[in-house]
């Protein structure tokens, strides 16, 4: 049984606890980040928390304790569920409060919850085959900056994707691709260029993303910041997505179409090694 940490505590899964009044479960007022582990080791750890702090700030919720504890919460669950490779999933909501849309008063304490889950990241045979994707419009609220536990758009839309055989959805709004159900999306055009969607709004600035564009420019590849067509994917040498748990992962079709050779292509594959050598040796 995991051990889960529940403000302040650290309890037996079926005994961690949090009310049917939390802002969370009613309204998905609650964010949230995910932390890889590699090597019993926190993953890109400093990003992670920056980002929360970020979009606590953005929905004016308080920070429910200090980056140190933080990071002290996330080594003390590595330890205690053993966790050698894997995630930890962490949620802040603002807390408990009589139902009512307007946000409850300051006094309400938010509510922290820590759990981790076991799970093969660098082995995966999902990055070894590649993904195929299917588009469909990006319907989500139009703050994607904000990790808000508001999934059930990007969960419906993997799901429908699944349904159809496809094992994604990269979402697409006004003709363009935003990004994917948990990923931020990339194209490498016949030239070479790596193409993304720049930051704003419309996308999740992922961690990986920001690491991942780095590695690209330390190999002299050029990278361009800017939105693309899914006629563009179809055209394209090579598709990857990006996130903290999938690392790079290709993907080698969209909308039944085969992407370059329908194979894993090289600049992904080079990214993806090189992503986890650094991420390893970096490793807190
Ligand atoms: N976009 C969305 C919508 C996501 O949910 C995620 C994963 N949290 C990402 C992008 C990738 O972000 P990261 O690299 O920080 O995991």
């Amino acid at each position: 049984m995991r051990t889960v940490y529940v403000n302040g505590d650290y309890l037996p899964e079926d005994e961690a606890k949090i009310s049917v009044f939390d802002r969370g479960f009613l309204f998905a007022d609650a964010v949230y980040e995910v932390t890889s582990v590699l090597d019993g080791k926190l993953i890109d750890f400093a990003g992670h928390m920056a980002r929360l702090s970020r979009s606590l700030s953005e929905l004016d919720m308080p920070a429910p304790v200090s980056d140190e504890e933080m990071l002290d919460i996330h080594r003390t669950l590595v330890t205690e569920n053993g966790i050698e490779e894997g995630m930890i999933y962490l949620q802040v909501t603002r807390g408990a409060a009589d139902r009512d849309f307007l946000f409850p008063d300051a006094e309400t304490r938010p509510n922290l919850v820590l759990f981790t889950q076991k799970k093969s990241l660098v082995d995966s045979p999902l990055a070894a085959r590649g993904q195929k994707v299917v588009s469909a419009d990006d319907l989500r609220w139009r703050r994607s900056d904000i990790k808000t536990t508001q999934l059930l758009y990007a969960s419906w839309a993997k799901s429908q994707a699944h349904a159809k055989g496809a094992d994604d959805v990269w979402l697409v709004r006004d003709g363009l691709v935003t990004e994917g159900s948990s990923n931020n999306a990339y194209i490498v055009t016949t030239d070479g260029t790596i193409v993304t969607r720049q930051l704003s709004s419309d996308i999740l600035s992922g961690i990986t993303r920001q690491a991942v564009l780095q590695c690209a420019r330390e190999l002299q590849i050029k990278v361009e910041e800017r939105p693309f067509t899914p006629d563009e994917v179809k055209a394209a040498r090579e598709a990857f997505s990006t996130s903290a748990s999938s690392f790079v992962c290709p993907v080698i079709e969209i909308d039944g179409v085969a992407i370059g050779e329908g194979e894993p292509g090289p600049v992904a594959r080079r990214l993806r090694e090189i992503y986890i050598e650094k991420s390893r040796a970096a490793a807190m």
